[in-house]
């Protein structure tokens, strides 16, 4: 038995497929998990996952740069399933090439995790793109889409 239990277990999620919740109380601030994966280029990344073909967003990418993404569905962990949310407990921050999912706020026990992907836009996606990207978050704040909100210039998740 592990010293200490687990603090995120994976289930069924209200915002879309599987989730991750917290099994107790995690402080604002606490490193929850690695989001790790296989490391492929935008080329493998599109033979992998072709969105379009989906009708929705469906990936476990995590864009690292503009060149190299972290496929967390090889060799992933449960921070692939860590959905979006417009106004999230949680936060993915780089840390030398390593991307770490904190806690942006005290998140309560059995509350599902969430950072947001801000998925990068250039401004003139077609209606089609946008809806495979509609958020179904439900926050106050919702923005309605994963895309990022327009001008914010962030390296999220790819898409
Ligand atoms: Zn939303």
């Amino acid at each position: 038995m592990p010293a200490n239990p687990p603090m995120i277990e994976v289930r069924r999620s209200a915002i879309q497929g599987n989730g991750v919740f917290a099994t107790r109380r995690i402080r604002s601030g606490t490193r929850i998990i690695e989001y790790v994966g296989e490391l492929i280029d935008n080329d493998e990344a599109d033979r992998r996952y072709d969105d379009e073909a989906m009708g929705r967003h469906h990936t476990f990418l995590f864009a690292i740069d503009e060149e190299i993404s972290l496929d967390g569905g090889r060799n992933g962990n449960e921070s692939r399933y860590i959905n979006h949310s417009c106004d999230p407990n949680c936060d993915a921050i780089d840390e030398d090439g390593h991307i770490f999912i904190f806690a942006c706020r005290t998140i309560a026990q059995g509350e599902e995790l969430t950072y947001d992907y801000a998925y990068e836009r250039d401004g003139d996606e077609d209606e089609d793109t946008i809806r495979r990207y509609t958020c179904r978050c439900g926050t106050r704040s919702c923005r309605g889409t994963i895309l990022a909100p327009l001008k914010a210039k962030r390296t999220r998740k790819r898409r």
